[in-house]
This record gives C-alpha cells, sequence and structure tokens, in this order.
C-alpha cells in the first residue's frame, strides 16, 4: 500500500468528528471516499495531510508513519492536496500561484521544467500565466489548484470535491485530467459528494455515515449496490 489509514479518530475540541476510519490506497490506483453533508470526508483528508491532528489511530505513507508530521512535512514526503473550495491565492497570479507549489524544493531546474508540464497540460493557465487569480473563472481555478499541487511532485494526490459548484462540461474535463494524471501514475485519494463521478472515476471506494465506515468495496460493486443507489445515486 502507498497510504494505509488506520482506525483514526478526529476530535474538533469535544466533538469527535470521525472514528475508527480506516482507508487504504494502493499504489497507482484512483480511491474516493463518498458520502452526505458532514459524514467527516472532508475530515478524512485533512488527517491525510496533516493538516488536522489524529486523536488516534496511525497513518503511514510508503511504510513511514506520518501522522505525526506537520503539514509541510506531510508535503515534502510527497502527498499534495487539493483543498474544497479550491483556496487559489486571488491577488496572485497564475505563475505564482503555481510557484507556490513548489516553493519547499531545492531542486531548482526540476521545478522549472514541472511548470513547463504544468502548462502544457493546462493550455488555458498558460494564456493566463500573468492573470491574478481572482479574475479566472471556478473550473479554470480548480485546474489551477491541480496544477498548483502538482508542482509538489508528489506521489499521491488527495483531492476534495474538486466537481464543486462548477457546471457539467466543466465537471466533465476536470473528471479527464484527474484521469489523465492518474494514468501517469499518480496515486489519488478523491473526496466527492457527487458520488456518480466518483465512482466512475474511483478504483475502490469508502462510504462514510456520520464518521463512521459505512462501507467500502470496489467501485463498481458500490455502483451497483442498492443502498448506495438509493442513499447516493438518486436511483
Ligand atoms: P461536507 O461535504 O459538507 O464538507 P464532510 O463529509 O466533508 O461534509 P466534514 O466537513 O469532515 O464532513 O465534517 C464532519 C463533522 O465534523 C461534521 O459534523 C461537521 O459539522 C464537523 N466539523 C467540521 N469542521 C468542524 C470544525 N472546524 N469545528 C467543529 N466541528 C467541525
Amino acid at each position: 500500500m502507498l497510504l494505509e489509514m488506520k482506525n483514526i479518530a478526529v476530535n474538533y475540541g469535544k466533538i469527535n468528528a470521525i472514528r475508527n476510519i480506516s482507508v487504504a490506497v494502493p499504489e497507482g490506483k484512483i480511491v474516493t471516499i463518498i458520502g452526505g453533508n458532514g459524514a467527516g470526508k472532508t475530515t478524512t483528508l485533512r488527517a491525510m495531510s496533516g493538516m488536522l491532528p489524529v486523536a488516534a489511530g496511525e497513518i503511514t505513507f510508503e511504510g513511514k508513519r506520518i501522522d505525526h508530521l506537520p503539514a509541510h512535512k506531510v508535503v515534502a514526503n510527497g502527498i499534495a492536496h487539493v483543498p474544497e473550495g479550491r483556496r487559489v491565492f486571488p491577488d496572485m497570479t497564475v505563475e505564482e500561484n503555481l510557484r507556490t507549489g513548489a516553493f519547499l524544493r531545492k531542486d531548482k531546474e526540476a521545478v522549472e521544467a514541472d511548470l513547463a508540464d504544468v502548462f502544457r497540460r493546462f493550455p488555458r493557465l498558460r494564456e493566463r500565466r500573468t492573470q491574478m487569480a481572482k479574475t479566472m473563472s471556478g473550473g479554470e481555478q480548480q485546474m489551477l489548484a491541480i496544477g498548483r499541487a502538482l508542482m509538489s511532485k508528489p506521489r499521491l494526490l488527495l483531492m476534495d470535491e474538486p466537481s464543486m459548484g462548477l457546471a457539467p462540461v466543466i465537471v466533465e474535463e476536470i473528471a479527464r485530467i484527474i484521469e489523465e494524471i492518474n494514468a501517469n501514475g499518480l496515486s489519488v485519494v478523491l473526496v466527492e459528494q457527487n458520488a456518480e463521478l466518483a465512482l466512475e472515476l474511483a478504483d475502490y471506494a469508502y462510504v462514510l455515515e456520520t464518521g463512521n465506515a459505512a462501507m467500502e468495496g470496489p467501485a463498481d460493486e458500490l455502483h451497483g449496490n442498492e443502498h448506495v443507489r438509493a442513499a447516493y445515486l438518486g436511483l
């Protein structure tokens, strides 16, 4: 396993948000975490990237414990997080935003090569490289947030609701980008409220309900599951 999260609990003060959550991410795969509002998806992802302290359990990445590491060390180890709502820096240009993704890297030449790669993958970012991020559309900001994450040269990409607030045609574009990135060897953890999209993209899926692990299985199996169809696919 590339990443293994075992029996994780996270509390917000006295409130226990998730408990006993275990997630395994095999090398090269897309794993999704689905569930309704407030189920604990974002909390689980933020625990993986060291943005939230865990109250119980352990997380290993490439066999090494990371659950005690601060977020910047987790990034340095190869895990990049594309946050919910993109969170690009609004008053910085597209290129400046992308460069922030590489701020921990010392391999300056490789950074330039990766910037060229991101511009090749996202021609619209190249066209708008000197434009302020706040002037970009929602879809373009999502591409920018993904590009910024790629600039840290991750082995695992954590994505929190990349489809949120985007028109269906743009969601399709983002979906193709996720597939392409994964086909190039990057492993992905995808958190989504859009279960249809998530189960289409993922190899394996976890369902969270009110902070608990409710179900897991191969994505196509869960797609055919009665409970999942009724509760999350509106079928
Ligand atoms: P959504 O899709 O709505 O973001 P989610 O599945 O990502 O939902 P979380 O955001 O992880 O869910 O929230 C899990 C639980 O933790 C919810 O009950 C939520 O109200 C609570 N929670 C989240 N953030 C905080 C916080 N900063 N302080 C207190 N409680 C929080």
